[in-house]
């Protein structure tokens, strides 16, 4: 089944169980200073969820936009590591607001995966958990669905913090949440990995597909719980994951769009297609990320979400410069992306020339001092092999405008550290010089810096804090 008819089968389920097909929101969240980007389905309904906004309907289903790339769900580190993260992502959902609950949210999730009418997967391959103290679930998930109790895992931290675990879903710092049952999906012994709760969780072969999270509370900032006004479900199901389990694949980037994508990548960097380039799945992913984003009206700037951004497509370069790509590549695979997912999301059609145009800017702004700060990373590490010294670090970023995230990739594939403590020196002596320099422009009868306004963001230095104090949700 290919990903895009999964899309629609999973829309036309819910909506023969009465939910409303509603579109994808923006990747930019809507009027929310507390979210960098659109990190859910449930984001669009937070307000229905707080009981502060009301819908036509109570039931809804969508394939929403999705970028983990910064706060409190970020999953770039992850991209070329793991089988199952991307930067850029579709989480199919359904949501109800203040309709059914954990039974019907339960047996829904079930009746699709394994009715031969919809998916169809068989049940041994699944393993679900459930939060910790939740007997409810546990019991539904037990005797009515009838899943083995070797098959059920309670998860949650029951020591002090019985709100604070994985198991628990929240947005961010604050707003909706509540506990969870996961539903993974067993790949095969073959595969390195553990069940959801062992040691070995972290690995490959028990891939979380779904997430059900019975919402039930709004966090406030000083983590007081309070209950919403009716429980509600807000469930998540990441596309490329359930595509690679129907399609007998392992790895997201296994699947037919994610293929189309490598191949691309791998004809514009002029190396032979490979699933198993890792550059190549990093541009793969990347490619989504930064041409949603610029779709959706993100510009590559030098803070906030502008910063992000930035620091995606750097990394997207960096990567086929790594595959010996020196010239202008990147912007060539919007044309790509375009025809593999321009039916569901029109914009990226709408928007090709712009998005172009501003991933060409970038890359021929970024070719003027990669190939240099490149040539300085090696000569640095000829000195000093094991760590990049944070002179260095400070040195990329400040002059050859490698953000540190960038610096840290390469430096890991290598397997080598980064001093990040003298990299923060070095950005505390920069700011004492622009605090004197302001101040000493300022001189006079007024006693005023401008570096604390000027220098608001950098007050935490590496770039990620940077994004996290302009936008406090991680
Ligand atoms: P994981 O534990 O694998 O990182 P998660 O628990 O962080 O996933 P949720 O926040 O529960 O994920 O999101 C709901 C669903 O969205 C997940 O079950 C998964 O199918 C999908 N998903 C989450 N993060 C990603 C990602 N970075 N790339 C692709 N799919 C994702
Ligand atoms: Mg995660
Ligand atoms: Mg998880
Ligand atoms: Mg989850």
């Amino acid at each position: 089944m290919k990903t895009s008819e999964i899309r629609q089968k999973y829309l036309d389920f819910f909506a023969s169980k009465g939910h409303e097909v509603v579109a994808s929101s923006s990747l930019v969240p809507w009027e929310d200073p507390t979210l960098l980007f659109t990190n859910a389905g449930m984001n669009q309904f937070k307000d229905v969820f707080l009981g502060f906004d009301k819908r036509p309907y109570s039931r809804a289903t969508t394939s929403q936009k999705c970028v983990r790339a910064g706060g409190k769900h970020n999953d770039l580190e992850n991209v070329g590591y793991t089988a199952r993260h991307h930067t850029f992502f579709e989480m199919l959902g359904n949501f109800s607001f203040g309709d059914y609950f954990k039974h019907d949210a339960i047996r829904y999730a079930w009746e699709f995966l394994t009715d031969p009418k919809w998916l169809g997967l068989p049940k041994e391959k699944l393993m679900v958990t459930v939060y910790a103290s939740d007997d409810e679930a546990y019991e539904i998930w037990n005797k009515e669905i009838g899943v083995p109790a070797d098959k059920i895992v309670r998860i949650g931290d029951n020591k002090g913090a019985p709100y604070a675990s994985d198991n628990f879903w929240q947005m961010g710092d604050t707003g909706p949440c509540g506990p969870c049952t996961e539903i993974f999906y067993d790949h095969g012994a073959h595969i390195w990995g553990g069940p959801p709760g062992s040691p070995e969780e972290d690995g490959d072969r028990f891939i979380e597909i779904w997430n059900n999270v019975f919402m039930q509370f709004n966090r406030t900032e000083d983590g007081t719980m309070n209950p919403l006004p009716k429980p509600s479900v807000d469930t998540g199901m990441g596309l490329e994951r359930i595509s690679a389990v129907l399609q007998g694949v392992h790895a997201n980037y296994e699947i037919d769009l994610f293929q189309s994508l490598i191949r691309a990548a791998a004809r514009e960097t002029s190396v032979p297609f490979s699933l198993d380039v890792p550059s190549l799945k990093v541009i793969a992913d990347h490619i989504r990320a930064c041409a949603f984003l610029i779709a959706d009206g993100v510009v590559p700037s030098n803070d906030g979400r502008g910063y992000v951004l930035r620091r995606i497509i750097r990394r997207a370069i960096r990567h086929g410069y790594k595959l010996g790509q020196k010239g202008l590549f990147f912007h060539k695979l919007v044309a790509d992306l375009a025809s593999e997912m321009g039916d569901a999301y029109p914009e990226l059609r709408i928007r090709q020339a712009q998005i172009e145009d501003a991933l060409k800017a970038e890359e021929i702004k970024f070719a003027e001092t990669l190939d240099k700060g490149m040539g300085l990373l090696e000569s640095a590490l000829k000195d000093s092999p094991k760590e990049l010294g944070g002179e260095t670090v400070f040195k990329l970023y400040d002059t050859y405008g490698f953000p540190v995230d960038l610096t840290a990739d390469i430096c890991r594939e290598r397997e080598i550290g980064v001093d990040m403590e003298g990299f923060e020196r070095e950005m505390n002596a920069q700011r004492e010089r622009a605090r004197a320099a302001s101040t000493f422009k300022m001189a006079g009868n007024v006693e005023y810096s401008g570096a604390d306004t000027c220098f608001e963001g950098y007050a935490e230095h590496s770039s990620e804090a940077r994004v996290l104090a302009l936008y406090k949700d991680g």
